[in-house]
């Protein structure tokens, strides 16, 4: 009987979703190297279960209830600053998935519920929809499968011509970063209204195409409506080990397996046994050389605020460094002018740390030269969890920047 409960016990936690309580974000202020090095070895112990939300300083982290007083006598022990920021991460997961709730049921593309975060099939179904009501405009390709079998979908947005030169925007290699995903609905929508409104837009597909991958980690999305809002990773399991997943964005061929990325499967930034190992990196890569005229490719992330440029594995500068510096700051100053959101922009490595095996580290090198990725809002206080009222104003002000790259882009064809 007492091993029936057990086992009982163990099939619920299986099927049910990984609760929060109690759990707190702290910001972690070091004043120098030698405290943020004493930080870094609180991810050493595995014990602790934290989870670092941002690396840039000041550093967010996660903690566990269990782990809270552990971690603040470790800080204080050592004089290191911090404060709360979320203090109990449930209550916010318990809000979104509330708002999530009241999404209304959509026919077509016009009465979908953009300012709320969708469930996998939904961003299908929208992609579906989109199709079918501007077949002349917009099309489907599968250009693989995930690791447990999902299509990956990209929406391609052409007006003619054939292998025409492009511009490669994805969301969602990261699972939990829910903005992105949110964010490339609305751009998928914007393109479609406003070609043949906007001159910008309209000049861009006159010429180029537009391929766009909402979700290109759907095993991951799914896994953070299902079982675990806080998972990064794909879901691949590691033969020997209990921790499943690789950290998609340190699987390329770039700096592969160097700093900022881990080879303990049990991480977050896991990069992987090989590069390119993972079908979700595979397939992008696979499409981005059999394409062969990609002009910019653009990959979205949250959060921080953001716009950065190669290199993310080593400090040599970029031979572009200087063009894409300024491209950048124009980007920044466009999407800044619509409501003031500040943002930082530069290389990787020099604006957040360095981040080896990176996919527009490994565009970069095979010659797409307006290689970019965003880091969406906010700057912590939400992070992960920003709310749903925020996904209007976010994807309004990234898709300025969008079009600034996208237009210069379209002026300095090579
Ligand atoms: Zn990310």
């Amino acid at each position: 009987m007492k091993r029936l409960i057990t086992f009982a016990a163990l099939f619920a936690a299986v099927l049910s979703k990984e609760a929060f309580h109690g759990h707190q974000v702290f910001r972690i202020v070091p004043k120098d190297d030698v405290q943020l090095s004493l930080i870094k070895l609180l991810e050493d112990m595995l014990e602790l279960e934290l989870d670092f939300w941002s690396w840039v300083t000041p550093l967010d982290v996660r903690v566990p209830s269990h782990s809270l007083q552990a971690v603040k006598s470790y800080l204080e022990r050592h004089s290191i600053k911090y404060y709360t920021v979320i203090k109990d991460l449930q209550a916010l997961l318990d809000e979104e998935q509330k708002q999530m709730k009241h999404a209304t049921y959509a026919w077509n593309t016009d009465s979908f519920d953009y300012n709320n975060y969708h469930t996998l099939s939904d961003i299908y179904s929208f992609q579906d929809m989109l199709v079918a009501e501007k077949p002349n405009l917009v099309s489907k390709i599968v250009i693989g499968q995930s690791y447990e079998g999902r299509p990956l979908n990209v929406l391609k947005f052409s007006t003619g011509g054939s292998n025409r030169p492009a511009i490669w925007i994805d969301c969602g290699i990261h699972a939990r970063e829910w903005v992105t995903h949110a964010s490339g609905i609305l751009f998928a929508k914007k393109i479609v209204t406003d070609y043949g409104q906007d001159t910008a837009l309209t000049a861009i597909l006159n010429k180029m195409d537009i391929f766009l991958q909402i979700v290109v980690n759907p095993d991951g999305y799914q896994f953070t409506h299902t079982k675990n809002r806080m998972w990064r990773k794909n879901r691949r399991p590691n033969p020997g080990f209990r921790c499943v997943g690789v950290d998609l964005n340190r699987n390329w061929n770039a700096g592969f397996g160097g700093h900022g990325s881990s080879n303990n499967p049990c991480k977050d930034t896991y990069h992987g046994v090989k590069a390119h190992s993972e079908p979700e990196v595979r397939s992008i890569v696979k499409f981005v050389r059999s394409h062969g005229n990609i002009k910019a490719f653009i990959s979205i992330h949250s959060y921080s605020q953001m716009l950065l440029y190669p290199y993310g594995y080593t400090k040599t500068l970029a031979k572009d460094q200087k063009e894409l510096d300024q491209v950048a700051q124009q980007a920044v100053a466009a999407l800044t002018s619509l409501y003031g959101t500040p943002y930082r922009y530069g290389s990787i490595i020099t604006t957040i740390y360095p981040s080896s095996g990176g996919s527009i580290d490994w565009t970069y090198n095979r010659g797409i030269k307006y290689s970019y990725t965003f880091e969406l809002r906010d700057t912590g206080h939400f992070g992960f969890l920003l709310p749903a009222k925020q996904i209007g104003p976010t994807a309004n002000e990234t898709w300025l920047a969008l079009k600034v790259i996208m237009h210069y882009t379209l002026e300095h064809l090579y």
